[in-house]
């Protein structure tokens, strides 16, 4: 009763479909070798689909590997309930360290320095290497591998995996496709190196979403999936080697919180950068870039009213935006609006958002802000057996 309430009173709020969300859980499942496992990256709020709720879910479909981006992400999905390994991908500060022990958090090694750091910290943490096999981000690099061995000898640090990260495993073009063979080829040399000095007990990964989608020969312990598994890929131009079914976990959604009727002439908004060259119908949709809305989706983007196409007019504004209902009459206040998502026969993907404001999905819902509500919309409690 509690997320029916919640969502008549939205203003904006974020729809997650979880019989998506297990289709594509599913989906990877079926590619997946028998012994790799997934490992949900719910960062930046499960790519705004708000992390907590997605990763609860995950858990009862049996996922049990989480990577975030913060110790605090971290502690907010244990605050939460959510039990199994929580990797942090990213730096954690100093004085943050008793953190990770805390919450039980394994933290990445970002690099030798760093490494040498949790030494002097003295208290046992569970760690992962990070490897660096030619994205130069994170990781020690690959060729000093005779010194990452070291880390093994440092006796607070339970190195229960090792990884790297590769960086252009989404493009087809040959000289990606070669750049990305030496990443795989130099990270199974690193681990065949440090098999052969006795390190053995270690799980390993390398593969993102596109890791998988166009590189499925590859046998790790775990694929780190992230927009995939949110049901999008990070532009509609990606082609990918592996075609599965995945279904698109998230719908954005607005409501009309007025409609202006325009004479001919009148304009619109900040810098009056709209004006109407006919007698218009212009709604308000309250819902604006604060809310991740992209500024410059202004004059270019549209939504869907009623099944129907409506166009972004005028600036969008922190917390609101135009759009012209002209041949939408039927559009009144408190009509829902779709941003991202399917309205009847029209769907606007997280893609084609980005590719109109020359971005990947991937950051377009990541920055899908706090304000909006996140609501399950599968009616998991009225059926057995909702998704079928
Ligand atoms: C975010 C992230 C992922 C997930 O990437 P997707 O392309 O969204 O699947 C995997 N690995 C690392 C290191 C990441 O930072």
């Amino acid at each position: 009763m509690n997320l029916v309430k919640m969502y008549l009173e939205s203003r904006a709020w974020v729809e997650v479909n979880l019989c998506n969300l297990q289709n594509n859980v599913k989906a990877f499942q079926s590619v997946l070798p028998k012994e790799c496992k997934i490992m949900a990256a719910v960062k930046a709020n499960a790519y705004g689909h708000g992390a907590i709720l997605v990763a609860t879910h995950l858990q009862e479909y049996g996922v049990t590997h989480f990577c975030v981006a913060s110790v605090q992400e971290g502690i907010d999905l244990r605050k939460a309930g959510i039990k199994g390994d929580i990797l942090i991908l990213s730096y954690t500060p100093k004085d943050q360290l008793d953190l990770l022990i805390e919450y039980d958090l394994i933290q990445t090694i970002v690099d030798m320095e760093y490494a040498f750091m949790l030494r002097e910290f003295q208290k046992n943490l569970r760690v992962h290497v990070g490897i660096d096999t030619g994205m130069h981000r994170l990781g020690e690099r690959a060729e000093r591998i005779e010194e990452i061995a070291k880390i093994w000898e440092f006796k607070n640090l339970h190195i229960e995996g090792i990884f790297s990260h590769l960086c252009v495993a989404d493009s087809l073009e040959s000289e990606d496709v070669h750049y990305t063979k030496e990443q795989i080829k130099k990270f199974n040399q690193a681990i065949e190196t440090l098999k052969a000095k006795g390190k053995s007990s270690f799980a390993t990964h390398l593969q993102g979403s596109y890791g998988v989608l166009n590189y499925p020969e590859c046998q790790y312990d775990y694929a780190r999936l992230g927009i995939s598994l949110y049901g999008a890929l990070s532009s509609s131009k990606d082609q990918t080697k592996v075609n599965l079914d995945l279904k698109p976990v998230l719908t954005l959604k607005s409501r009309i919180s007025c409609i202006k009727h325009l004479k001919v002439g009148e304009k619109v908004g900040y810098g009056l950068a709209f004006q109407a060259i006919e007698e218009s119908d212009i709604a308000v949709v309250s819902i604006g870039y604060a809310d991740g809305i992209p500024r410059n989706l202004s004059e270019r983007g549209y939504v869907l009213c009623h099944g129907k196409k409506a166009p972004i007019v005028g600036r969008i504004c922190m917390d609101q935006l135009f759009i012209d209902v002209t041949k939408i009459p039927e559009s009144k206040t408190n009509d829902e609006v779709v941003m991202i998502g399917s309205q009847e026969k029209e769907n606007i993907s997280a893609e084609m958002v980005a590719d109109c404001v020359g971005t990947i999905s991937n950051e377009i819902l990541s920055r899908l802000g706090n304000r909006l509500e996140r609501i399950v919309t599968t009616p998991i409690l009225f059926q057995s057996d909702p998704c079928k």
